[in-house]
């Protein structure tokens, strides 16, 4: 998670109406469709029947209250495959859960935050991810945030220590890289990781341009819609090294976001190129496939 955080906590407007009937086809894209949010009920008016093929390459779902109306819906407008993320033993173990309860749908990545680092959980976290990244698709959310209270040096050991784990065991790495995407970059490349993807980038293109000379990708987020920097870098990135993704449940201008959201990065980001809409999903889904090999 980046930026505009939210715990996923407060209401949900959207998804607040009573009396959904799960088996009817298209209940769910008419509850988001009946709901206040501008964005995405303009989409569905422009794509009614959506046979969109997507792959939301980064939510948080341990956090989303009503998991399976936020699936169900995903499924509805043509989401195929949702990376979850984990932050902490506790997510983490809620993840593994949530792949199994939703298996070929969601697919598991662990990960040991910057935002969840503490003193006395390090060894017990890493120890988990050494267990557990062989049976996950990816490591994360892993990376460094210069904007926490976690001391620099606690953050770079735990980051290396979890990026040597992912270089052990083949795994893509999911990197938050909030005012640190030098040192970022840096420690992944000289982990030896091959797969890496910068989340939410919205750094300096300088740094943007070795993470694409390296082979790396970065990913774009609902914030396209209105965050400079993040329109800055997705809009230099080739399209060949864009994911799109949620990071649900992330509140994006008083909205609070689903993986059906994905709807919303997709749409923006087709604007910020100037691309047709079917051309840009077809694009990042088949860099979400080859990235994560799913
Ligand atoms: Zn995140």
């Amino acid at each position: 998670m980046l930026e505009q955080w939210s715990n996923g906590k407060g209401s949900e407007p959207h998804i607040s109406q009573p009396s959904i009937t799960p088996s009817l086809q298209y209940s769910s894209l008419t509850e988001l469709a009946r709901g206040p949010a501008g964005t995405l009920k303009t989409l569905l008016g422009k794509y009614p029947h959506p046979k969109l093929i997507m792959i939301d390459t980064h939510a948080h779902l341990n956090e989303i209250e009503d998991i399976h109306r936020a699936i169900l819906r995903a499924k509805d407008v043509g989401i195929q495959g949702i990376v979850a993320v984990g932050m902490d033993l506790f997510s983490n173990r809620t993840t593994l859960d949530l792949a199994r309860q939703f298996p070929g749908m969601v697919h598991p990545a662990i990960g040991y935050h910057p935002w969840s680092i503490s003193q006395e959980t390090i060894e017990e976290n890493i120890d988990f991810i050494e267990k557990n990244l062989a049976s996950c698709l990816a490591l994360g959310e892993v990376g460094i945030d210069y904007k926490t209270k976690i001391k620099k040096p606690i953050q770079w050991e735990v980051f290396s220590r979890v990026l040597s784990i992912a270089a052990r065991n083949n795994r893509p790495v999911i990197v938050h890289s909030r005012f640190s995407h030098q040192r970022s970059h840096q420690m992944v490349k000289d982990a030896g990781i091959e797969k890496g993807v910068f989340h939410w980038y919205s750094g300096p293109l300088e740094i943007l341009e070795k993470i694409i000379d390296d082979g790396y990708y970065v990913s774009a987020t609902p914030a396209l819609a209105y965050s400079p920097p993040h329109q800055a870098a997705i809009k230099t990135a080739p399209m060949e090294r864009i994911l799109v993704e949620t990071d649900s449940p992330v509140e994006y201008q008083g909205r609070i976001s689903e993986p059906a959201d994905l709807m919303i990065t997709l749409e923006e980001l087709s604007r910020l190129k100037g691309m047709h809409f079917e051309d840009v999903r077809s694009i990042t889904f088949q860099n979400a496939k080859l990235f994560f090999d799913i």
